[in-house]
């Protein structure tokens, strides 16, 4: 018998704790028949959770929103992410929590009230949204005005989902074109986000961010909160993509990686091709307050 290696990662499903490698859906669950699902993704950085209750907060309004309803209970939820990553070893994770539509309680019934939904975790070591050199270097993104962001309306994009076919494709023209990621436009040209980011511009010294068509990420929101303990103004408001092009400076933020230097965006150049001066304040800020006792939660080991 092989040896299980735990720090691959663990998970949790109907009430057992398996190895991450053992954890799967059934082919008939709306989750993946659907992409009937949403998630969230919380950070565990030196052995705690950072700001675990906003992701539970937003994961409790995700579940609201898409009329998803499980078992668990917000302190349900939080005993068994700490559980799973207890159980990893772990000491940096990234910590996924799940709700499914599940499968129809009548078989080919298709009705989304008459589901088993049900709620299941996991977790890996700590996944980059970016790699570590490129975060160095500074990320060029690519954008591709023939793949637009799916309309707000259609899928809401501040409830956490799987929906990713306008990503995908994107990715796909962004990798062929040799660009790290991809960063998608809505259909008036406003920027949106990028496949696990968010995006911000720097221009004389104002932040300005995506008001809409975006999920309002945890990283978005605690970048906000240090530009505002640093007297530094943002504007949350549509940006055009001829206004990014304009930019000083550039950030992508996602729990990922937390907050990201943007150098190009297709064959634009920011900030003499490397980090910007704000951004690389506002991202050292950003892991400091991974040492303030009030942002994080210790992994009960
Ligand atoms: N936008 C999308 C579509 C995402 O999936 C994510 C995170 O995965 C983000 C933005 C960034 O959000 P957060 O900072 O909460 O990770």
């Amino acid at each position: 018998m092989n040896e299980i290696n735990w720090e691959a990662g663990a998970a949790w499903m109907k009430g057992e704790l398996i190895p991450v490698s053992q954890a799967s859906v059934p082919v008939t669950d709306w989750g993946l028949t659907h992409s009937d699902i949403t998630y969230d993704v919380v950070h565990v950085w030196d052995g705690k959770f950072f700001r675990l209750d906003d992701y539970l907060l937003r994961f409790e309004n995700s579940l609201r929103k898409c009329r998803l309803s499980v078992e668990q209970s917000r302190q349900d939820m939080r005993h068994i992410l700490h559980q799973i990553v207890a159980r990893s070893g772990l000491r940096y994770a990234y910590v996924s929590f799940v709700a499914s539509r599940g499968q129809p309680l009548v078989a080919g019934c298709r009705d989304p009230r008459e589901c088993a939904n049900h709620f299941y975790a996991w977790c890996v070591p700590f996944v980059w949204v970016f790699t570590e050199d490129v975060i160095e270097r500074g990320v060029r993104l690519h954008v591709d005005e023939q793949v637009r962001r799916i309309e707000q309306h259609a899928v809401d994009p501040t409830a956490k989902n799987y929906h990713w076919g306008d990503f995908t494709r994107a990715l796909f023209a962004a990798k062929d074109a040799g660009f790290d990621n991809t960063l998608l436009l809505d259909e008036r040209g406003n920027l949106t986000e990028g496949p696990g980011f968010n995006i911000f511009i720097i221009q004389d010294g104002i932040v300005y961010t995506p008001r809409s068509g975006v999920l309002e990420g945890i990283t978005r929101q605690v970048a906000m909160e240090i530009c505002a303990a640093n007297g530094v103004t943002v504007q949350v408001t549509d940006v055009s993509l001829d206004q990014a092009l304009q930019a000083d400076e550039l950030f992508a933020t996602t729990t990922g990686g937390g907050i990201i230097p943007v150098t190009r965006i297709n064959n634009h150049v920011f900030s003499n091709d490397a980090p910007g001066e704000i951004t690389s304040r506002l991202r050292d800020s950003y892991w400091q307050l991974h040492n303030d006792p009030a942002m994080s939660e210790a992994v009960c080991y």
